[in-house]
C-alpha cells in the first residue's frame, strides 16, 4: 500500500545508475541483485491477485525498458489493472529518448526524477522529495484525489 494507492503488486527490479544520495534502496543499484524472473513468471504472479493493481519500482525499471514495456503491454492487454512506475529519470528525459519512451503508453502514472536528500520531505505521498512528480500520463481519473499530482493531456 506504500507503492501507490490501494493494494498493489510491487515489482522491485535490480539495477540503478542514478546514485541519489540518501537512496532508500541502495541494495537495488546492483544489476545482478535479486533473482531473474521473466515476463511470463511476473504475469503469473500479477494475475494471481485479482484485487491488486501493479507498481514498477527498483532500482529503475527504465534500465530494463524493453522487458518492462513487454510486461506492461501484456498487463494492459490481459487485465484491467493500473500501472504506476517510479524512475530516477525525468519525464522530459524519457520523452527525449525513443528507447525510454516506449514504456510510457502503457503506464497510468509516472513518479519521476531523482531523490534529492537536501529536499527530503516525509509528509509527501509516494515520493521522497518535492522535485519528484506524480504524473497521470493519460489524464487523471476523477476518483483519484491524491494531493500534489499532475495530470498531462492524454499521450495516446
Ligand atoms: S532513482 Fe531511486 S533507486 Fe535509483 S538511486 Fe535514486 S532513489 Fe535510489
Amino acid at each position: 500500500m506504500a507503492d501507490g494507492p490501494g493494494f498493489r503488486t510491487a515489482i522491485y527490479c535490480a539495477g540503478c545508475k542514478h546514485a541519489c544520495k540518501g537512496c532508500h534502496n541502495p541494495e537495488s543499484w546492483d544489476f545482478k541483485a535479486g533473482r531473474w524472473m521473466d515476463v511470463e513468471e511476473l504475469l503469473e504472479v500479477i494475475k494471481s491477485d485479482d484485487l491488486s493493481d501493479v507498481s514498477f519500482s527498483g532500482g529503475d525499471p527504465f534500465y530494463q525498458v524493453e522487458a518492462f514495456t513487454e510486461l506492461a503491454r501484456r498487463i494492459k492487454e490481459e487485465t484491467h489493472k493500473t500501472i504506476w512506475c517510479w524512475t530516477g529519470f525525468t519525464l522530459e528525459e524519457i520523452q527525449a529518448s525513443a528507447q525510454l519512451s516506449q514504456l510510457l503508453p502503457y503506464l497510468d502514472v509516472l513518479v519521476d526524477g531523482p531523490f534529492i536528500l537536501e529536499q527530503r520531505d516525509t509528509d509527501l505521498l509516494f515520493r521522497g522529495s518535492p522535485n519528484q512528480r506524480i504524473i497521470y500520463l493519460h489524464g487523471k481519473p476523477p476518483e483519484d484525489d491524491i494531493p500534489g499530482t499532475v495530470a498531462l493531456e492524454p499521450l495516446r
